[in-house]
């Protein structure tokens, strides 16, 4: 049991944490924190946290692990007031969907005696806040920590057991791997989604009234990943410029392929293509990354 665990961020992530944190009694005392006094408020409604706060200082203060929860462009400044309270010893985590990017901002302000493991939940849904937390969320899921050549393998070990206590598999990778693997599964799905959606909701009134009510073909499921927060997306994509437009580059060459053996009726071309595709979904299922 560690003595002292603080979560900084208390949305969906930082909430599902705390459940597990609270569940499996894998701290002494927890304590969260946010900068919204309407998230403080709901966090202590709902009893997941110790003592909940909005002093990010304060909140740090003799911690032994403290997860930074916050989306990817808030982790430096965040990082920046927290610094000047980290005691010697402590470690710093996060769950940030970028890793380079989120490690050189906590690096620039951590100080010397803290050890850094960045962390990645490959868990989420499309809601956020604390009411959307649920013990559930990391079970059987994947979390990759991406840490510094310098960090000691104590540390590592340590956050490994309280992802593997949150019920994830935790995986290692260097974090530059683990930005272009993101690119490709998580990323730019996400700027497919709100391109198909936005391009939707451009159509003129009768068109889109009717894409929506007919939506079960296909958009529907489009929707659901265009409606998680505009804020955690906009920083993914500002933190992970290069491996996302290297990734949309060659989606668009492969996207011209298509388009070109529909001009041509190369039926053959499109069946080899779809038939392949259903191969990975196969792959998924049988790893037990999805339901069905
Ligand atoms: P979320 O539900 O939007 O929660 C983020 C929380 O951080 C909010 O309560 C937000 O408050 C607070 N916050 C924002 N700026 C802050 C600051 N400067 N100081 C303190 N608190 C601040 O987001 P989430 O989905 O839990 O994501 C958290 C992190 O996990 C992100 O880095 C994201 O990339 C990563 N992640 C997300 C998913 C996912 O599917 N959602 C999966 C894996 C990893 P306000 O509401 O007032 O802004």
């Amino acid at each position: 049991m560690i003595e002292k665990i603080t979560i900084i961020g208390m949305g969906l992530i930082g909430s599902s944490i705390a459940i597990n944190i609270q569940k499996h009694k894998l701290a002494k005392t927890l304590v969260a924190a946010d900068i919204s006094e309407d998230v403080c408020n709901k966090v202590a409604e709902l009893g997941i946290a110790n003592y909940v706060t909005n002093d990010l200082l304060r909140s740090v203060e003799g911690a032994d692990i403290v997860i930074l929860c916050v989306p990817v462009g808030a982790m430096g400044v965040v990082s920046e007031i927290i610094a000047p309270n980290l005691k010697e010893g402590a470690i710093i985590t996060d769950t940030g969907s970028v890793k380079v990017a989120v490690i050189n901002v906590i690096k620039q302000f951590c100080p010397k005696g803290v050890e850094i493991v960045p962390a990645h939940p490959i868990a989420g849904t499309e809601f956020s806040g604390p009411e959307s937390g649920f013990a559930e969320l990391f079970d059987g899921r994947w979390c990759i920590l991406t840490p510094l050549p310098e960090t000691s393998i104590k540390a590592v070990e340590k956050i490994t057991h309280l992802w593997e206590a949150c019920g994830s598999n935790v995986d290692i990778m260097n974090p530059e791997h683990h930005d272009l693997v993101l690119g490709v599964t998580s990323h730019l799905p996400h700027l497919i989604a709100y391109t198909i959606v936005g391009t939707a909701n451009d159509l003129e009134d009768d068109l889109k009234s009717e894409v929506i009510k007919y939506s079960a073909s296909g958009f529907r499921d489009f929707t659901r990943i265009a409606s998680s927060d505009p804020t955690m997306w906009r920083d993914v994509f500002l933190n992970n410029k290069t491996a996302v437009l290297d990734m949309l580059q060659r989606f668009t060459e492969d996207l011209t392929e298509l388009q070109k053996a529909i001009r041509k009726g190369d039926g053959d071309y499109l069946y080899q293509k779809f038939d392949e595709t259903r191969a990975i979904r196969k792959e998924i299922i049988d790893l037990k990354q999805d339901r069905y």
